[in-house]
């Protein structure tokens, strides 16, 4: 019986091969695998199918296994974000290339290749915008704009985002993910990393808040400034945050380094991150942080109940 089954379920799986290679075209085929690509994703992690659909609902966190797929820009604002509150800031500034810099290619071709590519002027998008209805300055990297590199653009807007928080003494939200300096613009790059670090001072003198989010991966000289400047740093489950690139310590030390160096994990647990969140926990985390550090609140408890679900006990 349970052969005669197998025999007739492999007979069909033989017709169905022959029928959709006797009446399939080439073009219709290919278009049925883009639609069902759209539809699936599959989990590079653990391997699980799940519907695209599913997995945005869950803001791109794999529901089987927890793994945190790359967000982009405009989603991540999506997520953190209320609904019409989003103002950009600078949008009109552009990458140039001052030094006429050429690797494989100009520096002026790739930026023009990934600008239409992407749709992005450069890897960082700012903002104001209001949080469970609380106002923050958001900034957010996008690693898919030449690995989230930080020029002068990245740099200019995050500065420029920075000193109105301080002038509207709205708390800073940074959402990191970046390769490093942008080697492309070469020491103008690397200024970058003192001019925000230095307003982000400013910030501070003002008795003002700065979280930054570590997400995978947070490299080079954005983890050698701001990201690291935070007063709350929370980072992504299993985000790779790291100076130098695993390899190049490994060359330099010639030892193996453990396989969680350079994780949120092992990061939380020698202290250079504050704590780890999901990012489906992310937005009341950061309510949350941003509410209690608010020195007046128009309306602490609505604010406090309605955002943060605290348990009875905390609130008596
Ligand atoms: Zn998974």
């Amino acid at each position: 019986m349970a052969n005669n089954e197998e025999s007739r379920g492999l007979k069909s799986l033989f017709d169905w091969f022959a029928n959709r290679r006797k009446s399939g075209s080439t073009s219709l085929e290919r278009q049925e695998r883009e639609i069902a690509d759209g539809l699936w994703h599959k989990c590079s992690k653990c391997g699980v199918l799940a519907y695209t659909k599913d997995l945005k609902a869950n803001q791109m966190v794999c529901v089987e296994c927890g793994h945190h797929n790359r967000v982009d820009s405009d989603e991540r604002i999506r997520q953190l974000i209320d609904n019409n509150t989003w103002k950009p800031l600078d949008e009109h500034l552009r990458p140039t290339d001052p030094l006429e810099f050429r690797d494989r290619k100009l520096y002026s071709d790739r930026l023009r290749e990934m600008q239409e590519k992407i749709g992005l002027i450069d890897a960082v998008k700012t903002g104001l915008g209001q949080i469970n209805s609380l106002p923050i300055a958001l900034g957010v990297m996008d690693f898919r704009f030449m690995g989230g590199s930080m020029g002068s653009v990245v740099g200019e807007r995050l500065t420029r985002m920075i000193e109105q928080a301080t002038q509207r003494r709205y708390p800073v939200v940074i959402v990191c993910t970046s390769g490093g300096a942008r080697m492309q613009e070469g020491m103008l790059s690397l200024m970058q990393m003192a001019k925000i670090s230095a307003a982000l001072q400013r910030h501070k003198d003002a008795r003002l808040l700065y979280i930054p989010v570590l997400t995978n991966p947070t490299t080079g000289g954005v983890t050698a400034s701001f990201a690291m400047l935070g007063d709350i740093i929370l980072a992504e489950p299993k985000a790779t945050i790291g100076f130098a690139g695993r390899r190049v310590i490994e060359q330099t030390l010639r030892e193996k380094l453990p396989d969680d160096f350079q994780t949120a994990e092992d990061l939380l647990l020698h202290g250079f991150v504050d704590d780890i969140v999901p990012r489906t926990q992310l937005k009341n985390t950061l309510t949350q942080l941003i509410a209690l550090h608010q020195p007046v609140l128009t309306t602490p408890h609505m604010v406090l109940w309605e955002t943060m679900s605290l348990t009875s006990t905390a609130a008596e």
